[in-house]
Order: C-alpha cells, then structure tokens, then sequence
C-alpha cells in the first residue's frame, strides 16, 4: 500500500469553518452557531410556493448579480441609514468599488432602467429570490448572508399597486399556511410634508435630547424620523407625544393612503395604522408598511417594503418612475413555518434501489440504472461495493420503494429479484420488463 505523505503545512492546517452570520443548507437539518438551519427541501418548498404565488400575480423573475457598484447601493438606499453607514460588505479593486447586495430593490431599479424596461409598455411586476450581505451582529434569526424574497412592480401610481404588493406578500405566507402575522401600516408622504414632520419631529425630541441613548442621539443629527423605531421603553414612553406624520401629510398622500386601505379591506385583509412605522431604507414615499410573525419574538419581521416613486431620480432616471415592493427574508419565513409545525416535509423517495453481488452484477448496475433513469425511474445504487446486508440498509436508508437485487444467477436467468418494500413480496421480473414494472 502505497501512503500518502501531505505537506507539513497542510497537515497543521485546521479544518475550515463557514464564516460567521453564514451557514451552509444540507439535505438534512442541522445546527450552525446555534441555529437550527432546514434542510435543503425545506427551502426548495418555500421557493416553489413563492413562484406559484408570483405566478398568480402575473410577477417574472429577474436576477440581478450579487456584486453591484457600491455607489448604486449608498445612493440606493441613502448614506445616513444603518445598512450603508455600518453594514455593507464593500471593497475595491483599482478604480472600482464594488459592494456585496444588502437588498434588491436597487438592483432591480438599476435594471429597469439599464434596459429600458419602461419600453415594454404597461407596468412590470419583478419578483426575485436570492441571497443578500449584510454585516450585522450575527444572532438567531439576523445573519451576514441572508436570503430575500420580493416583488417590485414597477411603471404605476395606482394604490391598488401597494394593496397588491402587501396582497402577494401575505398570500405568500398563506400559501404555505402561515396565518399569524400582523400587517402594520403607515404613510411617509411625500418629499414636501417629510421634511415638515422632520423639522416638527427635531422641536419636539430636542428638548429630551441628552435623555437619549446615544444611538438615537445620533440619530437626531443624521436621521431623525428612526428614532420612531427604537425599542427603548424611556424612549418610547417619551414619543407617545411626539408629532405624528399623518397629520403633516399632503393632499394627495392622504387621499393614496385611504385608497391603499380601502382596498386592502375589499379583500378582508386587516392590518394595524401604525404612525411611528418609518423603516430603516431611506428611499420610500407615502405607503410604507412591515409584516410581523405573532410567534418570532425579537426576529419577528417577516417582511417589509413600500412605495419608492424618488428611487429612480436618485438613480439617474431623467424622469420619476413610480415602484413600490416589499423584501422578505427566507430566513425567517423557514423559522416562522418551524415555529406552527408546518415543515415536516418527507425527504424525497428513490424508486428503485439496485443491490449487486459480484464484479459481474456490478458493472451489469451501471447501464440499468441509467436505462431505468432514462424511463423515468429514480434509480440509487451502493458505490463502494460492499455487502448484500449493508447495500439493504442503505436501500432502506434512502427509503426505496423497490430493491432490485441481481447476483451470479439472475444474471444467467436475465431476471432480477425485485423486493416491494412496502408490501414485503418478492418476486422475478426480466430485466427489459424492469421499466415496465417498476413505473406501473
Ligand atoms: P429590509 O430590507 O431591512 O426591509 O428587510 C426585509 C426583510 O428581510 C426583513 O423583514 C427580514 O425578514 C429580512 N432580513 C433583513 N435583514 C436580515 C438579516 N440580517 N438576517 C436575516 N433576515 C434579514
């Protein structure tokens, strides 16, 4: 035998780990920083229900790349929020910045109007589904790689656009028979009455400033209208008199936000007005809205999104191209579908396992299995050889509705012995009716 002697340095070398905030999906569950990650079909049956639901509405896929110029991302987005002050993977080469995607919206914006997508005529209603980078605090439900899923429709003021947007989001959940999430609902105006809520917003909160955490301190400074999201009860307690925005909005927000819950109320959807809802991206205008798992706990946004009519000019457009969409994370849709006992999906059956005794069957394997493949017939076989027992635990490991077992004398009989492993019979068909057989 022949031993193989590996370089010192790689035999010092410690095993590799996936970083941080990622994770690898597996064809079985495991658990990655403590985390219980589904195994890959898991993810294949959420992603089937989201592009049946997409279909319904019309929606088609667009993927855009994961890498994207970092300038489109902090025009994008705005450079005082979270995401591009603090979170994004970024980095250059020569003159070029690139940046990993924290979201999709911008992307998807960009290819809109790189390939004049406008010139298609009527309204376009994107969805994609794809993985997105941000480097946050790693913890259980927020990660560094992550997954998202969403629709943009894109060429249309309508508010049946918002309702439809916050529709398709919410029939993605029942879809898959999720049923406790809360829809809140707010409207942030447009770029007039903005900066007259903000200006009311700073008068009212100055006063309370060195009350204040230091992150919304800052926030003061740069972005007032996040403090509106803090989770700090001081904070809170002090807000509860604080300037609300549907007070500040103009004419024609208002009468859009009546429409867009008229509308979700002609289908039966109920949702929450929620006043202090803002939203951590800087690019949307009237309709902002967020959907919540009743059963997360911290991680509980399942989704979020709005209408982004300005995202467009920021981006070049010469004129507004009015868009509103929502961004969900995978992440959280698997935990949500964990936590009501909704993924207990079986791992896909083999049709057929075929157990070979003797060099002579093992080579005969080879051909029949793809010949049985080529009839449509799922087909798994033992790759190393090993004995007639251990071949039958693997055939059961990989739950195989028929074992086809072929020695020495089936061969000279041209025969296999074929094992229904539901019912426990037995018995010899001729291998040219093996396809026959097996798909009746
Ligand atoms: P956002 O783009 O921040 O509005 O996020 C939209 C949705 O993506 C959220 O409601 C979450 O479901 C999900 N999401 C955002 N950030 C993360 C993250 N770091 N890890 C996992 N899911 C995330």
């Amino acid at each position: 035998m022949t031993i193989i002697r590996l370089p010192t340095e790689i035999r010092l070398m410690s095993s590799f780990k996936s970083i941080s905030g990622t994770f690898d999906i597996l064809p079985e569950g495991h658990t990655s920083g403590g985390d219980s990650i589904a195994p890959s079909r898991i993810w294949q049956h959420a992603e089937a229900a989201i592009r049946k639901v997409m279909g319904m509405y019309g929606a088609e896929e667009i993927r855009t790349p994961i890498l994207e110029p970092t300038e489109l991302i902090s025009r994008g987005i705005g450079q005082l929020t979270d995401i591009v002050s603090k979170e994004m993977f970024a980095f250059e080469r020569g003159d070029t910045h690139y940046v990993l995607r924290p979201e999709v919206t911008a992307p998807v914006m960009r290819a809109y109007q790189q390939h004049h997508l406008d010139q298609k005529g009527g309204v376009q209603r994107l969805f994609y589904i794809g993985p997105c980078f941000r480097a946050e605090r790693p913890q259980k439900g927020r990660y560094r790689q992550f997954h998202q899923f969403g629709l943009e429709i894109i060429g249309a003021t309508d508010a049946r656009a918002d309702a439809e947007t916050i529709a398709c989001a919410v029939d993605v959940y029942r879809e898959l028979g999720l049923n406790d999430f809360t829809i809140r609902l707010n409207s942030l105006g447009d770029s007039e009455s903005r900066p007259r809520y903000k200006e009311a917003l700073i008068a009212y909160i100055t006063p309370f400033a060195d009350q204040l955490s230091e992150v919304s301190r800052n926030r003061l400074e740069t972005n007032p209208m996040r403090i509106l999201d803090t989770k700090i009860e001081k904070e809170r307690e002090m807000l509860r008199g604080a300037p609300i925005l549907a007070d500040f909005l103009d004419d024609e927000s208002r009468q859009h936000h009546e429409e867009v819950k008229a509308h979700l109320t002609s289908i039966g959807l109920t949702f929450q007005d929620d006043p202090f809802l803002v939203r951590g991206l800087d690019y949307y205008s009237r309709t902002a809205f967020e959907i919540e798992s009743d059963s997360l706990g911290a991680q509980g946004s399942l989704a979020g999104g709005g209408r982004y009519d300005l995202l467009s000019l920021e981006l070049g457009a010469k004129q507004i191209i009015p868009a509103v969409g929502f961004a969900a994370g995978m992440e959280r849709l698997i935990m949500a579908l964990d936590a009501a006992n909704l993924i207990d999906i079986p791992s896909p059956r083999l049709d057929a396992f075929i157990v070979a005794l003797g060099d002579a069957a093992l080579s005969w394997t080879f051909p029949m299995a793809h010949s049985l493949r080529e009839n449509g017939i799922k087909v798994g076989y033992d790759l190393k050889g090993r004995s007639m027992k251990a071949q039958m635990r693997e055939a059961s490991r990989q739950n195989a509705k028929f074992v086809i077992i072929v020695g020495e004398d089936e061969l000279v009989a041209g025969a296999a012995q074929v094992k229904d492993m539901d019912q426990s019979s037995q018995r010899s068909v001729p291998f040219d009716q093996l396809a026959s057989q097996l798909t009746n």
